[in-house]
């Protein structure tokens, strides 16, 4: 946008001066709309459970006052729901917290191997219910980056959840942790599920995009998680691959240190 204003003085010649700003507002109205778009969706995604708990709590106060049967199945519908907003507003902290950080680099020393098997163990009751098997493959050697603990342990709980649930029908799930890569370390989380089709593969990391809105929230999810990865990775400088083919499962790679020289990693990439 190109602007003119007139000033209150003339030039020597006697000719009316103007100021001209430039202003880019493709960018500026494209974060404008990415900032509604995500208000509108946290909104609705609030809404949601939030109507559905006031059905209930009517339905209780008339209809089903004195069923017993139906109440205590309605009170289970209705901590679901609420543990679903507690999810909800919890991820959409998470955002605004790293949000707030983002232009902070994170410090520390964090180890991989350690960082990755803590989060395998949080995680083995689920894995257990869902009938999966998680397998660790990880060098003897520490593998060291810098970074911070609780944000990484973030990620590959993130991954590692999604490939639990997602790729179930797999029944299996691989994670590895290496150091030797030519680029630097690296995790890799694979699952042998249904995989994703190429097109949605750009934009998972989008906040609230869902190949399929139905079996995220059956799932539990919140449509943030990966959101919240790339947040995350794009503190650490750290990459995002997703390699994925429909039937044969994914792999999500998140490969550290792999900057070129004096060149500053822009946000996460995503590629077959
Ligand atoms: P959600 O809370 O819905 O799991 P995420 O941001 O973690 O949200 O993931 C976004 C979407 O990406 C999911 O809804 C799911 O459709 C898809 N997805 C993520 N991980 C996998 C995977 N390992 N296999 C298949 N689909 C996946």
């Amino acid at each position: 946008e190109v602007r003119a204003a007139p000033v209150d003085a003339r030039s020597d010649t006697g000719r009316r001066l103007f100021v001209l700003t430039f202003r880019d507002l493709t960018e500026a109205r494209r974060m404008d709309r990415m900032r509604t778009d995500f208000v509108a969706n946290a909104s609705h995604e609030l809404r949601t459970p939030l109507a559905s708990l006031m059905g209930f709590i009517e339905t209780m106060q008339g209809p089903a006052r004195d069923d017993e049967a139906a109440r205590t199945r309605f009170f289970g519908i209705m901590l679901e729901q609420a543990q679903r907003m507690a999810r909800l507003i919890d991820d959409l902290l998470s955002l605004s917290r790293l949000e707030m950080r983002a232009h902070v680099a994170p410090q520390g020393e964090v180890e991989l191997v350690g960082a990755v098997g803590h989060v395998i163990d949080t995680l083995r009751p689920m894995a257990n219910e869902l009938g999966v098997e998680i397998a660790l493959t990880a060098p003897e050697e520490p593998v060291q980056v810098v970074g911070d603990v609780d944000e990484l342990i973030q990620v590959f709980s993130n991954l590692i959840e999604n490939a639990c649930k997602y790729g179930q029908t797999g029944k299996r799930v691989e994670i590895s942790v290496s150091g030797s890569e030519p680029g630097g370390a690296q995790v890799s989380v694979r699952d042998f599920g249904p995989g994703i089709s190429k097109e949605h593969v750009p934009r998972l990391t989008e906040r609230f995009y869902r190949v399929d809105v139905e079996t995220s929230r059956a799932k539990k999810g919140t449509g943030l998680g990966l959101a919240i990865v790339k947040h995350i990775l794009t503190r650490h400088r750290a990459r995002l691959m997703i390699r994925s083919d429909l039937g044969e499962g994914s792999a999500f790679i998140v490969k550290f240190n792999d900057e070129k020289p004096g060149h500053l990693s822009p946000t996460p990439e995503l590629y077959q």
